[in-house]
């Protein structure tokens, strides 16, 4: 029987790609269930018209009448705002969620989804950097839930670590493209755009993502990320960069042995994989050819060119809800950065004032409330500190 699987955040990137993976690989495994979107009504509908989901949700309410009008005809349920979110991951002839939305947006659908017993190929590394703990505790209670890595390094290293005991890893590596300002210096990089930072060498991804990359916070973001998916201590995950972006990512065994996962750069192949774990299926997409391929570098990361790397170690090994902060300020900054209001430099000045306004040691318990609240506060003093900023 086909199983039916969920799209959140449909219009993205992995969302589109996703679609594509389920059309031309898994069509005989799928059904698409549910799809959402935040901003893009207009291409929502349009795939509301060519898939026909049973459920579909546009979570920005603006937007909820013009996908209502341009779906005319079609049988489905079409839900609004983000508890519209909440409705379709807990409904319970949904059995596979991908959680492709962008930002702490997806915190509270990942987290609903698991609650709810479903298996989630999670692409939303936000939620998992800011609510990782929570994630966490509610797999370990045992359900039905599961929670298999989209990121194509978490993916990398889930997919070496099948059939690894435990006590043989001694680290992981995470591979980094180094993003196009790799070889800029400093002075180059004050003056980048949003235009020069969206040209990734060898990723097509979303903006958010994309200026992530460039300012090496997606690295950041993943160490947290594989922090908490493969429970890890922070010294144990190291970060490589590799400009190629062949080698998707590293295990280090304690003999010396290193296990790596090699594929071209595209999505579609850790989505697949997430979405027929532990199976395998043969699919049409490129491949490496292995006499094509020299060259492949290695080099340290750069800490002090790139200090969102140090940040996220940092909050990363502090804990509490200072990831939380810094995934909130990193967001609110990359967004000022992508509409002109702020230069590149200033994208690791401001998360380091956020992190360094927020009260360390209040000892509270990381409920959701508490999360979503330290978020909301987070990005209340990065808009202050961004429209000083604007000024200066
Ligand atoms: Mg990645």
């Amino acid at each position: 029987m086909k199983k039916n699987l969920v799209i959140l955040g449909a219009t993205g990137s992995i969302g589109q790609q996703t679609l594509d993976v389920v059309t031309r690989v898994l069509a005989a495994d799928f059904r698409i269930y549910g799809l959402s979107a935040h901003n893009q009504g207009d291409q929502l509908a349009k795939q509301i018209g060519k898939y026909r989901p049973v459920k579909a949700v546009v979570t920005n309410n603006q937007q909820y009448q013009g996908v209502l009008a341009a779906t005319t005809g079609w049988e489905g349920t079409l839900l609004s705002g983000p508890d519209g979110l909440l409705e379709l991951v807990t409904d319970p002839a949904v059995d596979v969620v991908v959680s492709a939305v962008v930002g702490a947006a997806g915190i509270r659908p990942t987290l609903a989804a698991l609650q709810a017993g479903k298996k989630v190929a999670l692409a939303n590394k936000e939620s998992l950097v800011a609510a990782g703990e929570l994630i966490m505790a509610e797999l370990k209670k045992g359900s039905s839930a599961r929670l298999i890595p989209v990121d194509s390094e978490h993916s990398a290293i889930f997919q070496c670590l099948q059939a690894i005991a435990e006590p043989d890893l001694k680290q992981i590596h995470l591979t980094a493209s180094g993003g196009p300002f790799f070889r800029q210096t400093v002075e180059e990089m004050a003056a980048v755009t949003p235009e020069a930072a969206l040209a990734h060498p060898t990723w097509r991804m979303g903006g958010k993502i994309t200026i992530d990359s460039a300012t090496l916070m997606n690295k950041g973001l993943e160490v947290i990320e594989a922090h908490w998916l493969f429970g890890l201590p922070y010294d144990r995950i190291k970060v490589v960069i590799h400009p190629q972006s062949i080698i998707h990512s590293l295990i280090e065994l304690v003999d010396g042995s290193l296990l790596a996962q090699l594929g071209p750069a595209d999505m579609r192949l850790p989505i697949q994989y997430a979405l027929t774990f532990p199976e395998r299926r043969e699919n049409p997409f490129s491949r490496i050819d292995l006499y094509q391929l020299s060259d492949l570098q290695f080099y340290p990361p750069d800490f002090k060119r790139f200090p969102c790397l140090e940040l996220a170690y940092a909050a990363g090994k502090t804990g509490g809800a200072l990831p939380t902060v810094l995934n909130a300020a990193n967001e609110e900054a990359v967004y000022a950065f992508l509409a002109g209001r702020i230069g590149f430099l200033a994208i690791p000045r401001l998360i380091e004032r956020v992190m360094d306004a927020y009260e360390k040691g209040s000892n509270q318990r990381l409920d959701l409330d508490t999360i979503l609240a330290v978020d909301a506060w987070a990005r209340r003093i990065t808009r202050q500190l961004i429209s000083e900023e604007s000024i200066e």
